[in-house]
């Protein structure tokens, strides 16, 4: 009799036992990131308090040295706490052509910047230095591991993280570049793409959430790209929604006997 209440008792927690254990999977990432921060602290950059410190991405040499740098320098502007000198592709690049990944603070100084991000291609990832111009001195260093992929989709979303980890470095504040990262049924789109202007789908079909019933991925794109903070509260709505959807039918899968031998 005991033996089959506990059998009972074990049949009945297990779906919950294995819902705790999807949740577990699914926040995995984002927890060990959270936990990852231990040298992600303010660093103490000398600059005005209450202004944009400027801020000077160096190029980056090796393999997808070009797009590493632009990736960062734009996710950087677009957080809009920083002030990008010499973005890629805007007349004031040119003055910074050149300059290359070598040490010139007297240069930094002369056009404002509070702080340089230095990148280095290494065999894992990247190697990422920010020197402190008015200190001459580097402040912070870290080794990012990098998807061997350069440029695929998951690498980008990668880049995106260092560049979030190189704003809390610079303002004390994470960035949100990895936010623009919209996560739907096997897989995920970047908001910040140019085809999703005049996208008139939702996020997700078939998502309820608050996002996705009401609003077009091209609405989405606009608000992103003109930095409304509404953007982040809805694109923070649906990727919960997709997790709290996603942790259902595996669920749903568990109590059904065909976790997980079917997609769910
Ligand atoms: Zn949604």
């Amino acid at each position: 009799m005991i033996a089959l209440i506990r059998s009972d008792l074990l049949r009945a927690r297990t779906p919950r036992l294995f819902f705790v254990l999807a949740m577990a999977l699914c926040l995995a990432p984002f927890v060990s990131r959270a936990q990852d921060t231990t040298h992600a602290v303010r660093i103490g950059l000398t600059y005005q308090p209450g202004t944009k410190p400027g801020v000077i991405v160096l190029a980056v040499r090796g393999a997808w040295g070009d797009s590493l740098q632009g990736l960062i320098a734009r996710d950087l502007d677009y957080g809009d706490r920083v002030e990008v000198i010499g973005l890629p592709g805007t007349p004031a690049a040119s003055s910074l052509e050149g300059i290359g990944p070598g040490v010139s603070y007297p240069l930094w100084k002369s056009l404002n910047a509070a702080a340089a991000v230095q990148a280095t291609v290494t065999s894992s990832g990247v190697h990422v230095a920010v020197h402190d111009v008015t200190g001459r001195k580097i402040v912070q260093v870290a080794d990012f591991p990098l998807p061997p992929t350069g440029g695929s989709a998951e690498w980008r979303l990668a880049v995106h993280g260092v560049s979030d980890e190189v704003e809390q470095w610079i303002t004390g504040t994470r960035g949100v570049a990895q936010t623009r990262i919209l996560f739907v049924r096997g897989g995920r789109l970047n908001i910040a793409n140019t085809q999703h202007r005049s996208d008139p789908q939702p996020v997700e079909a078939g998502c309820a959430c608050e996002c996705c019933s009401t609003y077009s991925r091209a609405y989405l794109a606009h608000l992103f790209h003109a930095k409304e903070l509404l953007y982040y509260r809805l694109a923070t709505a649906h990727n919960l929604e997709h997790y709290l959807n996603l942790a259902r039918r595996a669920r749903a899968a568990i109590a059904g006997g065909a976790f997980p031998t079917t997609p769910w």
